[in-house]
């Protein structure tokens, strides 16, 4: 059984994505760092469809946590087989009114915390010679937008990541990819105004919202053994947003 961690997995797509990886056979560990009945929530749901799961706090930009974090899960389960990079906040504003201390808690939680928890989970991964990094960016890193200068960049940034990381582990079985999901209806987009939402509505070829399974079939596949010949590579799922 394969052992996997996604950070954010509390609610929103990180939720979805437990649910899929407990669904495809994998034990998940679901990281969260403020909303535990929410994580406690997704390992029940998890549990009561068969499934395993456990829920492991952790603010995954600080480096101690995830220290603490993933010492627990490997001497529970022998290390992290899949690591999915999902934790994410939003601190939008234009540049002129940005504070450094958004810049800082965009970067930080965003972009930042993946170094962290990769290199902390990194050397069981190359002592199997198997593992799975998926890294969760978003479209807006590829076409930028108003208001976003610190998400843009954070999300930029894991690609920039990814691809590095694919050519540093590749001859280790590892292989390293990144998601960019478009509009997804979550908490996080839940809090746009309607007028911010009906214009991107307008630009989504498929003409709905995102839901977080649509990239959670996605990132299952990523992480299973059909997917073992594709790494370094930037995947969309957007419904034709970005066209
Ligand atoms: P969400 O509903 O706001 O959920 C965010 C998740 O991140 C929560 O589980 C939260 O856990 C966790 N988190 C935040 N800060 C954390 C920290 N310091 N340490 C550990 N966990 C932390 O967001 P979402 O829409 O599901 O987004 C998930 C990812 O997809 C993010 O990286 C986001 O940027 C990306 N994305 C989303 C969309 C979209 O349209 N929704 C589009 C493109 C990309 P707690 O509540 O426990 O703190």
């Amino acid at each position: 059984m394969k052992v996997a961690l996604v950070t954010g997995g509390s609610r929103g797509l990180g939720a979805a994505i437990c649910r899929e990886l407990a669904a495809s056979g994998c034990k998940v560990f679901v990281n969260y760092a403020r909303s535990e009945d929410k994580a406690c929530e997704v390992v029940e749901d998890i549990k009561a469809n068969g499934g395993w799961a456990e829920a492991v706090r952790a603010d995954v930009s600080v480096a101690d946590e995830v220290k603490e974090m993933v010492k627990y899960i490997e001497q529970k389960e022998k290390g992290v087989d899949i690591l999915v990079n999902n934790a994410g906040i939003t601190r939008d504003t234009l540049i002129l009114r940005m504070k450094e201390a958004d810049w800082d808690a965009v970067i930080d939680t965003n972009l930042k915390s993946a170094f962290l928890v990769t290199k902390a989970v990194l050397k069981g991964m190359m002592k199997k010679r198997w593992g799975r990094v998926i890294n969760i960016s978003s479209v807006v890193a590829l076409i930028g937008n108003p208001g976003q200068t610190n998400y843009c960049a954070s999300k930029a940034g894991l690609i920039g990541f990814t691809k590095a990381l694919a050519k540093e582990v590749g001859s280790r079985n590892i292989t390293v990819n990144a998601v960019c999901p478009g509009y997804i209806e979550t908490d996080m987009t839940s809090a746009l105004p309607q007028d911010v939402k009906e214009k991107m509505l307008e630009a989504i070829v498929l003409g709905r919202f995102g839901r977080p399974e649509d990239v959670a079939h996605l990132v299952e596949f990523l992480s299973s053994e059909r997917a073992s010949y594709i790494t370094g590579q930037v995947f969309v799922v957007d419904g034709g947003l970005s066209l």
